[in-house]
């Protein structure tokens, strides 16, 4: 069987889908791996680290899918109205996997199943502890978390930690992180080893203990209001007026005193809350820094702009495109990791193929199409 790795061609985009390290893995599991020539320079990966790892390298896309089985990528194939149909280039029958953004882009489902594709879109992996080595977002999002703190350093025009020193006392930097999921719990950490004072705030009440072992202080909203606060899943609901009410008074108050917010409040499926009005940003001191890590689903800043770095009312703010293609070289390898985690899950070591359990709950969450129709519930009908 045949897996093909092809450079990825979305606008921002560095990474890519295998690793020197996870093709040696497919390759022992008696896989045959093309990767398009150039498709790991933008994670520093030469086409030379992939064949001394066993793989061959093909000239261009066509001929690296042409007869592959499986297509591992990091996003999802671009369309004909995006000036190249990927899709057109695989074979009926092969399978696809990646971050697809199925939910967000419905007619692409629909697409793959035209074409015979099998389609596993890995945003939707169940967050069950099975899943964890197999979880692209949350190993992306970690090491978003770190970057955004990377990002406000370099735009903020004063030090992190307190310093004393013999021509007077720099005072730490304080932070507010708004969402404490994966990436947020990693900015608290990287802030507060950088020597700031970091606060964080988060719906689900679940997290106050985790911001608290990292030693941030958690600010606290309506601590009633948010034992509801949280789906069967783990992720965060979108909360009543009421509660949104309180929330902004909070906000608006801790931001006054507040250096740097790294926001990363996002709700699955929907446009991120806005947790940062115009009037916030008014209030802040000039010079402070937004990063607005959720600036792809909208933003829980309005005045964030998607792929800028933009000045407004004094206060910088941060809105880079796709975080964890920044960190390409580490970011693809666990990437590359998380595919191979589950297409390991599918592995027959008696044919050196795939056995897919349809039953099994990661498949089931993940599986869009199959036998050319979109068989994922979010999605069909
Ligand atoms: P996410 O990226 O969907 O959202 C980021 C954070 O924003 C979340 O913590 C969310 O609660 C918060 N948020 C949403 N709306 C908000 C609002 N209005 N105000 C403030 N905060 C808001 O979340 P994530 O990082 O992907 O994590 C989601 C859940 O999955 C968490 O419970 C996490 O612990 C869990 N998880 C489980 C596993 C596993 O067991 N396999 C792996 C990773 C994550």
């Amino acid at each position: 069987m045949k897996i093909a790795i092809p450079k990825e061609r979305r606008a921002n985009e560095a990474r890519v889908a295998a690793s020197p390290d996870t093709i040696k893995k497919f390759v022992g599991m008696g896989f045959d791996v093309v990767v398009e020539t150039g498709a790991g320079e933008g994670a520093s990966l030469a086409d030379d680290s992939f064949v001394a790892a066993g793989a061959s390298i093909a000239a261009d896309e066509a001929a690296a899918l042409k007869d592959a089985d499986i297509v591992l990528k990091i996003q999802r194939p671009l369309t004909a109205e995006e000036g190249l149909d990927e899709l057109a280039l695989f074979k009926k029958g092969a399978v696809l996997i990646g971050h697809l953004a199925a939910l967000q882009n419905k007619p692409q489902a629909e697409a793959y199943a035209k074409a015979g594709v099998t389609a596993f879109a890995l945003e939707l992996l169940p967050r069950i502890s099975r899943a964890q080595n197999m979880d692209i977002l949350s190993s992306q999002s970690n090491l978003a978390g770190y970057k955004s703190v990377l990002d406000a350093a370099a735009e903020y025009g004063r030090a992190f930690p307190m310093m004393m020193t013999a021509a007077g006392t720099v005072p730490p930097a304080r932070i507010l992180v708004l969402g404490a999921g994966v990436a947020g719990l990693q900015a608290i950490a990287t802030a507060k080893r950088m020597g700031a004072v970091v606060y964080a705030f988060d719906v689900r009440p679940a997290v106050k203990e985790q911001v608290e072992s990292l030693g941030g202080k958690f600010v606290e909203v309506d601590a009633s209001a948010a034992r509801d606060a949280e789906t069967k899943g783990g992720y965060a609901k979108e909360m009543d007026e009421d509660y949104k009410r309180k929330q902004a008074d909070k906000i608006a108050e801790t931001l006054k005193k507040t250096d740097i917010a790294i926001s990363t409040a996002l709700i699955p499926g929907k446009p991120a809350p806005i947790l940062i009005t115009e009037e916030m940003v008014k209030g802040m001191r000039k010079g402070s820094v937004i990063v607005d890590l959720a600036v792809e689903a909208g933003g829980n800043c309005p005045l964030s702009e998607y792929g800028k770095v933009v000045v407004k009312h004094g206060v910088i703010l941060v809105g880079h495109a796709n975080v964890p293609a920044r960190l390409a070289a580490d970011t693809s390898l666990l990437f590359a990791k998380n595919l191979l985690n589950f297409l390991s899950l599918s592995y027959d070591k008696e044919s050196k193929g795939l056995t897919i359990n349809w039953d099994d709950e990661i498949i089931k969450g993940t599986a869009l199409t199959r036998d050319g129709q979109v068989v994922h519930p979010a999605l069909a009908g």
